[in-house]
């Protein structure tokens, strides 16, 4: 089959999901109001797949079934390769802002890095890997969206689940020759609500404890969103359902991929689609081993790259608009956010050339330069988010909605909200816009999601200082501190 079309997607959501919302279940996530923005998105980035102008960069030729599907499931065998698949990521990415964090390809990268190194899941008495290398097959040739829960709720962070006292952590309940059962929730699935499978899988900085208590909390599969038993409980949307036109909250009513808890009410999760079974190794080992985290870095770096220029882009157009570019402190921010833009592009550019071989042939990019962009980045988009709260400052606020330009006040709105150098239509549209990407429900959403959505930055930093060689570092300084006492002594 190869790449969908937006709406193969959409038909595909009609099914029997249970998604539940602000007190009701959901009827249908590609007409509600508080999904359907972010499906009629999703659909339009796999109708981008197959524009002619853009299928050499968005697909390549699958190699079993000469099918074109999606080049963010390529396994890169070089840096010409990783560079393929960055500009593919662009293109989704730029489309979206950057304030889509879960398009599909973010998945799909994770998939092609589980699919090459499958055979990480061979450890112990189980062997999942056909499994996974079948699961990435299928992803694949069908162009599957997938989603996914890593982390267990926030009951009592100071102990691992398999030690709380409130049984709430999802966990396995049992077995059958059909598969194993599972009871209990997954904190967060950003896109759940709109995708067609959820991959539950380790997440790298919450490892389990060596117990027996811990074996029933190792596990790893993928299934269908619609699996009975399955339900998802969504956060309020951020959309406003009573703006006066779409126009005022622009990226809310496109770009909210929307975040779910997830709830396993006994569910069955057959055997084909086990990855991970009571194999607490192969538990805490899932992410180092396959290189997953390092190849969806690649892929959420680009996002920032497009994130960041979108709000560089921005502040220009919103400084321009009133002339406040003419004053020095708001050039020194403009050149603030044209910087973070280089930067995280010279990480990207950098891993992908620095790239090293990998599992099954594949090449892995540097994780370094990456990691660089993972750990900046979040600050630097809360940043842009202030310095366009500081250049658009009240009016930011004091726009009107796009709808008055069509009330019995147009001729007073006309006049009143010009801009120096844009009309009243113009800066009330740009400033909406301003609005929601620095100071909405939805830029506080994405300004944490940045903060998280790559786990626990605290843990995750620290652990990346402590496996830091330091020798190097400390007998560097020690020579040179030598060497001068040395000249001291003559
Ligand atoms: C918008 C958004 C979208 C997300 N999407 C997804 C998704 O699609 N899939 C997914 O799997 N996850 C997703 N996440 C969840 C993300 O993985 C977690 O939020 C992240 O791992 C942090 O965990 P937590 O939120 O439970 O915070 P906690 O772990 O509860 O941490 C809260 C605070 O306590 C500190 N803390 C907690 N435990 C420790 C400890 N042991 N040592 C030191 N400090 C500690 C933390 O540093 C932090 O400051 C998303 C998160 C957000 C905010």
């Amino acid at each position: 089959m190869g790449i969908r079309t937006g709406k193969q997607y959409l038909d595909g959501l009609r099914d029997d999901r249970e998604v539940w919302c602000d007190g009701e279940r959901v009827k249908d996530v590609t007409t509600d109001p508080r999904f359907a923005g972010g499906a009629r998105t999703l659909a339009e980035l796999y109708d981008l797949q197959h524009k002619p102008d853009l299928i050499d960069t968005m697909t390549y030729e699958s190699p079993t079934t000469g099918d074109r599907v999606g080049m963010s499931f390529i396994q890169p065998r070089s840096a010409e390769d990783l560079a393929a698949r960055r500009k593919m990521f662009k293109v989704w990415n730029d489309y979206t802002c950057g304030m889509f964090g879960r398009s599909p390809d973010f998945m799909n990268v994770m998939l092609s890095s589980y699919g090459a190194a499958h055979e990480a899941f061979d450890t112990g008495e189980s062997k999942f890997g056909k499994n996974v290398a079948a699961y990435y097959e299928l992803a694949r040739e069908n162009d599957i969206a997938t989603t996914h829960a890593l982390v267990s709720p926030q009951v009592d962070r100071s102990k691992t689940p398999e030690f709380q006292e409130k049984d709430i952590a999802a966990r396995i309940v049992g077995d059958n020759d059909k598969g194993f059962i599972i009871n209990g929730v997954r904190m967060l699935a950003t896109l759940a609500a709109i995708a067609d499978d959820i991959v539950v899988m380790p997440a790298p900085s919450y490892p389990l404890t060596d117990s027996e208590e811990a074996k029933d909390h190792a596990f790893g599969f993928v299934i269908p969103v619609s699996t009975p038993g399955l339900k998802l409980i969504a956060r309020p949307s951020v959309i406003h359902q009573n703006a006066g036109s779409p126009m005022d909250y622009p990226l809310s009513n496109h770009f909210d991929d929307s975040d779910c808890m997830i709830m396993f009410n006994n569910v069955l999760v057959p055997w084909e689609r086990v990855w991970i079974y009571r194999d607490i190794e192969a538990y805490n080992a899932a992410q180092s081993r396959t290189h997953t985290h390092t190849h969806t870095s690649h892929q959420f770096a680009t996002k920032d790259l497009a994130k960041a220029q979108f709000m560089r882009d921005l502040a220009i157009t919103v400084a321009r608009s009133t002339n406040v570019d003419q004053f020095l402190h708001i050039q020194n921010m403009l050149g603030e956010l044209i910087h973070v833009c280089e930067w995280v592009e010279a990480c990207i550019r950098a891993a992908e050339q620095d790239c090293h071989p990998g599992p099954g042939g594949t090449v892995v990019p540097r994780r370094e330069a990456l990691q660089t962009v993972k750990f900046l980045f979040p600050p630097q988009f809360r940043r842009a988010c202030e310095i366009i709260q500081t250049i658009g400052a009240g009016g930011l606020f004091m726009v009107p909605s796009f709808a008055m330009l069509d009330s019995d006040l147009a001729p007073e709105i006309e006049k009143y909200f010009q801009a120096a150098n844009i009309d009243s239509r113009e800066r009330i549209r740009l400033f909406r816009l301003a609005c929601d990407a620095a100071l909405t429900s939805f830029s506080g959403r994405q300004q944490l999601y940045e903060r998280y959505f790559a786990g626990d930055p605290v843990r995750s930093q620290a652990s990346y200082a402590a496996s830091f060689d330091k020798a190097p570092s400390i007998a560097r300084i020690t020579n040179l501190l030598d060497k001068w006492e040395g000249e001291l002594k003559g």
